[in-house]
C-alpha cells in the first residue's frame, strides 16, 4: 500500500471553503472581535431607525477596514458613498492625526446623521465630507494632479458606476495602495439569473478585477461580500 504523505482527509469539509454563520455563531464572532468607539457603537444605533438602515456596514467590517488601513500605514483615504458615515468613521479613527479621508456622497440627509458622531469621537477634522456625484469629485481631484495620491479607497455607492469609480479608484490610489469594493456578492444575488440592473452591474464588476493585472485580488465574504484590490507597480 501507498505510505500516507498527508493527514487523513477530514470527515467534513468545513476547513476546506467558507463557514455559514448563524445567529448564534455570528454573536460568539461579535463578543470574541469587536472593538468599537463608543461613538461608533452609538451611530450604528443611530442608523438602526433609517429607512435605508440597510446600507450601513456591519460592525466587523469596520473594524476589518481599521486593521487594513494601519497595516498599509494610510495617510490619504477615499471614501465613495458616505450614508450615515459608519465606515468613514471606522477609517478616520484608524488614520494618523494628520491622516486625512476624503468622503463623496450626494445626500446631505443621510451624512448629516453622522457628522455629530465625528465631532465627539474628534476624528472631523480628517474627514473631508464633499456633496457631489463622486466621479465628478475623482475627475477632479485627478485634474487637480491627484493621481496616485491615495493609500485607500472604499466604493460602497451607486452599483450603476461601480465600473467608473473601479477605474478612477486604480488611478487615484497609489502602487501598494488598496481599494475595497463593497456589496460584490449581493446578496447572493450576482451568482444567479437576475436582470435587474444593479445585480448585472456587479456581476460586471466581478467579472474585471478576477481578470485584472493591474491588482492583486481577494474577494471576502465579510459582510454583503467585499473585494480587495490591491493597486500593482
Ligand atoms: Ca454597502
Amino acid at each position: 500500500a501507498r505510505r500516507r504523505l498527508t493527514a487523513p482527509r477530514e470527515k467534513n469539509t468545513m476547513s476546506r471553503r467558507t463557514l455559514t454563520l448563524d445567529d448564534r455563531l455570528y454573536r460568539y464572532l461579535l463578543d470574541h472581535s469587536l472593538r468599537e468607539h463608543p461613538e461608533q457603537t452609538a451611530l450604528r444605533e443611530a442608523t438602526r431607525t433609517h429607512p435605508r438602515a440597510g446600507m450601513q456596514i456591519s460592525p466587523e467590517q469596520g473594524q476589518l477596514m481599521a486593521l487594513l488601513v494601519k497595516l498599509i500605514g494610510a495617510r490619504r483615504c477615499i471614501e465613495i458613498g458616505v450614508f450615515t458615515g459608519c465606515s468613514a468613521l471606522a477609517v478616520a479613527l484608524a488614520l494618523p492625526e494628520e491622516g486625512r479621508l476624503l468622503a463623496c456622497d450626494v445626500s446631505d440627509e443621510s451624512t448629516s446623521v453622522g457628522r455629530p458622531f465625528w465631532d465627539r469621537a474628534g476624528v472631523a477634522q480628517k474627514i473631508e465630507l464633499v456633496l457631489a456625484p463622486a466621479l465628478a469629485t475623482l475627475d477632479a481631484r485627478l485634474a487637480a494632479g491627484e493621481t496616485g495620491a491615495y493609500d485607500f479607497a472604499f466604493i460602497d455607492a451607486d452599483k450603476a458606476s461601480y465600473d467608473g469609480y473601479y477605474e478612477r479608484c486604480l488611478q487615484v490610489v497609489r502602487a501598494g495602495g488598496l481599494i475595497a469594493i463593497d456589496n460584490v456578492l449581493w446578496s447572493g444575488r450576482v451568482a444567479g439569473e437576475s436582470t435587474d440592473e444593479d445585480t448585472v452591474a456587479l456581476q460586471q464588476l466581478n467579472r474585471k478585477p478576477h481578470g485584472d493585472e493591474r491588482v492583486d485580488l481577494s474577494l471576502l465574504p465579510i459582510g454583503d461580500g467585499l473585494t480587495l484590490a490591491r493597486r500593482r507597480g
